[in-house]
């Protein structure tokens, strides 16, 4: 890929290995060549390291990060306790009020799984949005992508059982990870579905006395995929259904 040497001070080899990296990011992927160029030289490559802050409440934003591994976590921090609003793993980005011209959100956001993301100042994301049309509709669809996927889990909440729930959340997290272990503490767990810690043992436990996942001292192993997918409520397929059509171009 060429990118002309007025566009940028960054040296060959890093922009070889972020050329590189962009295939890993779905949105970055879908992105036809020239948006493509246009952005490469205001990427960083960086680690997110275990329960880095992203964003803190109210804060205002000044990057954006496109996830290459791992998984961002959005948790709303309320009196009667914490809860996930929404994740983003290699389907997505982070810092979502840029571009809907804001600059803050409500929910706090940290790295929930270690990983690593292209990190881009907010405001080289605007500009890239200004300069390229197929940039600026592929965000929005992937608001969309993000707002139907916090409509159908508000639903999800209120209508479906801890147990389909959790089969859903660690179908969405088996998903964005290499491999079929994922780090969680029971505590993480139930906070990320809204619940106490005992209800999360019981949902778990039926899931493993099933055979459909193995869970011991902060580790969950899936053990039989298409089974935890039938165990989970139909939110999952609608969600991962409704990204697909959202983020394939047409
Ligand atoms: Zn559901």
């Amino acid at each position: 890929m060429n990118v002309s040497s007025d566009q940028t001070t960054l040296s060959h080899d890093v922009l070889s290995a972020i050329v590189h990296d962009v295939p890993r990011n779905r949105l970055l992927a879908a992105l036809p060549r020239d948006a493509l160029e246009r952005i490469l030289p205001t990427l960083t490559h960086v680690p997110l390291p275990l329960g880095m802050t992203v964003y803190e409440p109210g804060v205002p934003i000044t990057q954006v990060y496109f996830v290459l591994t791992g998984i961002i976590s959005m948790v709303s921090e309320m009196r009667e306790g914490t809860v996930e609003v929404g994740t983003v793993g290699c389907d997505g980005m982070t810092g979502l009020p840029i571009v809907l011209a804001a600059d803050t959100m409500p929910s706090r956001a940290f790295v929930q799984v270690p990983g690593e993301a292209l990190r881009m100042e907010a405001a080289d994301l605007l500009r890239a949005m200004d300069a390229s049309p197929r940039l600026r509709r592929l965000l929005y669809r992937y608001v969309l992508a993000l707002f139907d996927q916090t409509a159908q889990h508000a639903a999800c909440n209120r209508l479906h059982g801890l147990e389909e729930r959790c089969a859903r959340w660690l179908l969405m997290t088996h998903d964005r990870v290499v491999g079929d272990v994922l780090l969680l503490k029971q505590q993480f767990l139930a906070e990320m579905l809204g619940v106490h810690r005992p209800a999360v043992t019981l949902a778990a436990g039926a899931l493993q006395k099933a055979g459909i996942i193995r869970y011991s001292r902060g580790k969950v192993t899936v053990l039989d995929r298409a089974a935890l997918e039938n165990a989970s409520c139909e939110c999952y397929r609608i969600v991962t259904r409704r990204v697909e059509e959202l983020l394939t171009e047409d």
